[in-house]
C-alpha cells in the first residue's frame, strides 16, 4: 500500500482573467488595448460608451 500524499490546497484562478488597469476589460476574448476608465469600467476607443465626446472636428 502506498502511503497518502497530504493533498495540497490548489489555488484555482477565477473563471474570469483579473482586469488590468488601464486596458479595456470588455470583449471575447478580452480587448486589452489600451483604453480609459469610464464609470462602466476601462473601455478603449472601440468599446467606449456611447457618451457624446469631444468633437475637435
Ligand atoms: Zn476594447
Amino acid at each position: 500500500m502506498s502511503t497518502g500524499e497530504p493533498r495540497r490546497l490548489e489555488i484555482v484562478p477565477p473563471p474570469h482573467p483579473k482586469t488590468t488597469p488601464g486596458f479595456c476589460e470588455t470583449g471575447q476574448p478580452m480587448c486589452q488595448q489600451p483604453a480609459r476608465l469610464y464609470a462602466a469600467g476601462w473601455r478603449c476607443r472601440d468599446h467606449q460608451p456611447s457618451t457624446p465626446q469631444y468633437d475637435a472636428a
